[in-house]
């Protein structure tokens, strides 16, 4: 029997990746970042002249990915956003990346968080989390992390270019976004990712102490 395992879910920028660092921190358990797989096939593509949309070549690159691919530091640049939610559209993609995703949390657990934890890569995730906010918060959220980092963007087009994201991704056929039947939602837009942290604290420990008798020997 594995440790626990806690999807978290949602849409870009609303605010997932931190909430999901800071939990598996608290509960001392491995944290995987789903979406750099997608992004590190997007690169990888990309370094080689692929075309985002050429299935083939996506799903090779996809099968080739190594784990020192995940650690580049070029994976978040706002040219791969875009490329990597279309290699995400990609059926053979997923399947490519699916068992990676299992297998790093069979031993101890883990957090994960994407936006297909809850519904198909842990259908039966002890605690499944989908985290949104409002879009033009999202928005909000994203330009000023852009703009710390030196580029020069207006809000306008993060807007549009996070709508157009979030849009792919949740018409797509191939695991779309959308929440677990049995997810349950935080909000974030009007909450600090201390006070979300504390919501999901209380939430998982009400879930995790439920499951305890189940899991352990009598
Ligand atoms: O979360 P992040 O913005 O880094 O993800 C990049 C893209 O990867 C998303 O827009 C989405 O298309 C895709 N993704 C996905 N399933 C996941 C994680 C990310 O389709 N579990």
């Amino acid at each position: 029997m594995s440790g626990p395992v806690i999807a978290v879910d949602g849409p870009s920028a609303a605010g997932k990746g931190t909430l999901a660092r800071a939990l598996a921190a608290a509960l001392g358990l491995p944290y995987l970042d789903t979406g750099l797989l997608y992004r590190a096939v997007a690169r990888k593509l990309h370094a080689e002249g692929g075309d985002p949309g050429d299935a083939d070549a996506a799903a090779r690159a996809a099968r080739r990915l190594q784990p020192a691919d995940l650690a580049r530091e070029d994976l978040r640049a706002a040219t791969i956003d875009r490329a990597a939610s279309q290699v995400a559209a990609l059926g053979e993609v997923r399947a490519a990346l699916l068992g990676f995703q299992r297998d790093f949390a069979a031993r101890a657990g883990a957090v994960l968080d994407g936006r297909d934890i809850g519904t198909v890569i842990f259908p039966d995730a002890t605690l499944k989390l989908f985290v949104t906010a409002s879009p033009e918060e999202r928005a909000r959220r994203r330009w000023r992390e852009r703009v710390a980092r030196g580029e020069v963007v207006t809000l306008a087009a993060v807007a549009a270019e996070l709508a157009e994201r979030d849009a792919r991704d949740a018409a797509r056929a191939a695991a779309p976004l959308r929440p677990a039947e049995d997810a349950l939602v935080i909000d974030t837009t009007q909450l600090d990712a201390e006070a979300v942290l504390a919501a999901a604290m209380a939430i998982a420990a009400a879930r995790l102490n439920r499951s305890q008798p189940l899991t352990s020997p009598a």
